[in-house]
Order: C-alpha cells, then sequence, then structure tokens
C-alpha cells in the first residue's frame, strides 16, 4: 500500500493505494468548497468570522479519517509448526458509517489458526486499522479483515468478532446510547470446528 501526494504535489490531493482496497483520491480543495455548501444550505453564515476556517477544518478532518497510515504486512513462515488459535483481543478502532458519515467506534477482536505463515500481531491492529479509514459498514469490516487474514495468511481458520457503538443510533434516529452492535465472520476451522470455534467465541467473548 502506499500514499502519496497527488500530481500536483502539494497536499491538495491525496492519492491513495490500498492494498487489495482499490484507489481512492482525496481533493481538499473540492471537499473544502462542499462543506461550505453544506453550511450554507443548513442556514449558516458560512462566511461569517465564527465559521470561516470551518469548511477547511471539516476537509481536513475527513481527509484525517479516510486515510489509513501506510502499512505493509510482513508474514513468517509458521518454523515452530504453531498451531492453536493466535487471537489478538480488543482492537480498538473508530471508522465513519457510510449512511451518514458519522462515526462508529468499538473493538475487534482477530483470531487465525496458523497455516505455513504467520504475521507480527501488531500487524493485526493494522489491519483492522487500514479497513476502517473508509466509509464503512460494520459488516463488511468485519468481512473484509476476515478476507484479508484469509488471503495473506492462508491460515486453516479465521474469526473475526466486531462490536461498536453507532453514533447514528446513539445521537439520532432510535437514540439509544450506550447499544453494541455485534457482527462476526468465521471461516475454515473456525468456523466448521465446535471446538475451535467454541475457543474462539469464548475468548474473544464480546464485552457484557
Ligand atoms: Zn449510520
Amino acid at each position: 500500500m502506499t500514499l502519496e501526494a497527488g500530481p500536483a504535489g502539494g497536499l491538495d490531493e491525496l492519492d491513495l493505494e490500498l492494498a487489495g482496497l482499490g484507489r481512492r483520491r482525496i481533493d481538499l480543495g473540492r471537499a473544502e468548497a462542499a462543506a461550505r455548501e453544506l453550511l450554507l444550505a443548513l442556514g449558516e453564515d458560512a462566511d461569517g468570522e465564527r465559521l470561516r476556517e470551518t469548511p477547511r477544518r471539516v476537509a481536513e478532518a475527513f481527509a484525517e479519517l479516510l486515510t489509513p497510515a501506510p502499512f505493509q504486512a510482513t508474514s513468517f513462515a509458521n518454523e515452530g509448526r504453531y498451531d492453536e488459535l493466535v487471537l489478538v483481543r480488543g482492537i480498538p478502532f473508530h471508522t465513519l458509517c457510510e449512511h451518514h458519515l458519522l462515526p462508529f467506534q468499538g473493538q475487534a477482536h482477530l483470531a487465525y489458526l496458523p497455516g505455513e505463515r504467520i504475521v507480527g500481531l501488531s500487524k493485526l491492529a493494522r489491519v483492522v486499522e487500514v479497513h476502517a479509514r473508509r466509509l464503512q459498514l460494520q459488516e463488511r469490516l468485519t468481512t473484509e479483515i476476515a478476507d484479508w487474514l484469509e488471503r495473506e495468511l492462508e491460515p486453516k481458520g479465521v474469526g473475526v468478532l466486531v462490536e461498536a457503538e453507532h453514533l447514528c443510533m446513539s445521537i439520532r434516529g432510535i437514540q439509544k446510547p450506550g447499544t453494541r452492535t455485534v457482527t462476526s465472520a468465521l471461516r475454515g476451522l473456525v468456523k466448521d470446528d465446535p471446538r475451535t470455534r467454541g475457543e474462539f467465541l469464548a475468548l474473544a467473548g464480546a464485552r457484557q
């Protein structure tokens, strides 16, 4: 994955190439103009003293929220033939819901049953971040992380459990603060072998 300034060479455009996630271009000038337009449409004095800098701040904030740090996934041969579940619990993340552009945030629990390859544990946290720094749905975030683990590590099984609170649920709409949504993606032996599946769900144990 590479992250580089756009053709202009300045900071006006960010050209993002995301591992397996396609390509995206962030046009900061256009985002700023759109934020100003949104303020005007909401009846705000977008050009007044109070809000003059707001469109630029909004554009920069969204660019930051949608730009993951550069990430190189390095995996290693599983020389020790480790064959038990590797699980990282409680990886915090935040992302933006693609329906409302409001944040949802929570924790991801990732596990894989190693095959030929293993990966550094800190990389698992980075995998979550790479997939969270874009407009998302919790269901798709969960599936994409599982797909990535399957593709990069070719493990015997994968388990991903994500729990999150959605601002679009807690401050608008049904307005139920504290409600957490739980999603999971189980693959291979983590899905099919009852013992491994039980072990993953017990270890990942969504917060009560
Ligand atoms: Zn939403």
